[in-house]
This record gives C-alpha cells, structure tokens and sequence, in this order.
C-alpha cells in the first residue's frame, strides 16, 4: 500500500524551534503538536534553524524584514546587522543538500522560515504589508518547487492538514518510484493509482495529465517532469466535500452489479449525508472499503484515494 512508508525513510524538513528545540530569539520553542504527537509518529525529522545556523546567539536581538528602496532586507529593527545575504546562502547551501526530503514544516511569520504572509516594515518601524516570505524559506521552495510545503499555524485547519500530508505521501510515493527507475508502464500505473485522488482535486488536471501521458513526441524524462509538477499543482487544490462526493460516486458504480438495494441505498445516503456535511468523510469511505473486501476490484483497491496516508493520522475523520 502507498502509505505504507517505513518511518526513517520519510524524512521531512522542520524549522528547529517547531519541534521543541530552544532557538528562537528568547530562548524559547513553539511546539507543534500536531507535527511533534502526530506526524512525528511516521515521518522522521530534519530540522533547521537558519538564524542559529548563520551564527545569531541563543537569545538575540529580534530580526525582521525591513523595504528599503525596493530592496527587502532581514536586520534588527534600527537596520543594523544585516543579516539577509548570509539567510539567503545557507538556504542554498540546505535546498542542495535536502533533495531527499518529502516535505516541510515552516514557523509561520519568522522573517527568516515564514511561508507566506511575513511582515514588512519600512525604515521608519512602522508596517508596511504581509505579504513577505522568509529568507531562508523562500531559497528552500523556489530550488525545490514540488517540495510539499505548510506552516504550523495553517495545519491547525483540518482541510490544510490533510491536503499537506497527502501531498507528502503522494510525493514520497513519487520520489520511491523515481529511486526504481522510471518506465512509461510504472508512470502509466501511477497515473491509475492517482485517479479518483486526482479526481477530488481537479477533474480538469486528471484529463490533462492523461492526455501529457499519452503523447508519444516527447522523451519520458520530459513528460515524468511535466507530469509530477501536474500532479503537486493539482493536489495543492483543497478537496471539497462537494468534489469528495462525486468522486464517492463514481466509486459507488464500480459495486453496482453486486450491491442489492438495501445496500446500495445505505451506501447512496451516507455519500449523501456526507455531501450534506452530516457526517465525516470516513463515514462513506468506510462502507466502501468494505464492500470493496466483499466485492474485490483490483483497480480500486490499488487507488490512492482509499488509503492516501496511515489511517492512524485519523485526518479524514474531522471533516
Ligand atoms: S522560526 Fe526559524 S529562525 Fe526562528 S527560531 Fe524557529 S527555526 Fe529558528
């Protein structure tokens, strides 16, 4: 199965004081609980602190991002000890050293780790925008732009959560595939497996991506970088509960044939009370599974969709 990835072979990045590490400018940490009790029971950590790494004391003077004719610069609050140059160049120095990554976990708002939605100031102190990214952070994603990447603060949302670990999952099974040797037959097949994931995302993306697969004018190292950017871009798209129910349906017409009507209207409420938000998507998923044990389709039971991530991350059952 997709999710069955042995702990110490999922490595994801982490900003250090994330994971309980005293980094941070007081001497203090920002737990995730979520990365450290949940997640940190199948993934295996590497973590990061650029600012500590660039030679910063433990505590220190606070940083942040300073506009200054244009030029967006990481410095104390007065814009003395510049430090910007030296974030930018370790974040090199680790996007070249962590190909091997699956995924990251950023500190939400540090000017030096933050994803998105970083404060900028102008010389004068005072707020301009948040809409900065951090130094260090920016380097790690525009080197590695399939790299599944979250903050902690989003990963609170249940929606977010589970859409960042089935993106580290379907990379990982990516990255695995890649290690194998890639053939056009086990891209074919992987492309079979993503079909109702896909599906749940965007319906377009999977037409298209069948379509990038199909063409016979373009060298397969060429349509495997096409296809897995497709893919990444595709699975960023939040799944919806309405998306998650028509896929749901086109899964209920695979037992058709084999259900009776009770069962099938058993089946066709719990979609429905589902799509109504009465009841979480493990509810519908759970009866299929089962049928899908009395009524074995080895199309089905190969699909992505049914097993995305280990079940014990219980991501599907909060919405
Ligand atoms: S946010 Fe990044 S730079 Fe700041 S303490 Fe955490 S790991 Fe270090």
């Amino acid at each position: 199965m997709i999710h069955q990835v042995n702990k110490k072979d999922l490595k994801i990045g982490i900003s250090a004081c994330l994971v309980g590490e005293k980094v941070r400018f007081d001497r203090s940490s920002k737990p995730s609980n979520f990365c450290i009790n949940d997640f940190g029971q199948h993934v295996t950590y590497q973590s990061f602190c650029p600012e500590v790494a660039i030679g910063l004391p433990i505590p220190r003077p606070t940083i942040r991002q300073i506009k200054q004719d244009d030029i967006i610069k990481v410095a104390r609050p007065d814009g003395t000890g510049d430090v910007t140059e030296a974030l930018k160049a370790y974040g090199k120095k680790v996007a070249s050293m962590t190909k091997h990554l699956s995924g990251y976990v950023f500190c939400a708002k540090s000017p030096s780790c933050g994803m998105e939605r970083v404060k900028i100031y102008n010389s004068e102190g005072n707020s301009l925008v948040s809409n900065g990214v951090g130094t260090f952070a920016k380097e790690i994603m525009e080197a590695n732009p399939l790299l599944p990447c979250e903050e902690n603060g989003r990963l609170n949302d249940p929606l977010i959560r589970e859409n960042f670990v089935a993106r580290v999952y379907a990379y990982k099974h990516w990255q695995n595939l890649n290690a194998s040797g890639l053939t056009k037959h086990k891209l074919t097949t992987f492309h079979s497996q993503y079909k109702y994931t896909v599906m749940s995302h965007d319906l377009v993306a999977y037409k298209n991506l069948g379509r990038l697969l199909a063409r016979s004018d373009m060298a397969l190292e060429d349509v495997a970088q096409q296809y897995i950017l497709g893919l990444m871009t595709a699975l960023k798209i939040i799944a919806t509960r309405k998306k998650h129910a028509n896929t749901l349906s086109h899964i209920q017409g695979y037992f058709s044939k084999h259900l009776g009507a009770n069962e099938r209207q058993e089946l066709c409420e719990q979609i429905n009370a589902y799509r109504q938000g009465l009841v979480p998507l493990m509810a519908p998923l759970t009866l299929i599974k089962h049928y899908l044990l009395q009524y074995p389709k080895a199309y089905l039971a190969q699909q992505s969709y049914l097993s995305p991530y280990p079940d014990r991350l219980r991501l599907r059952y909060a919405y």
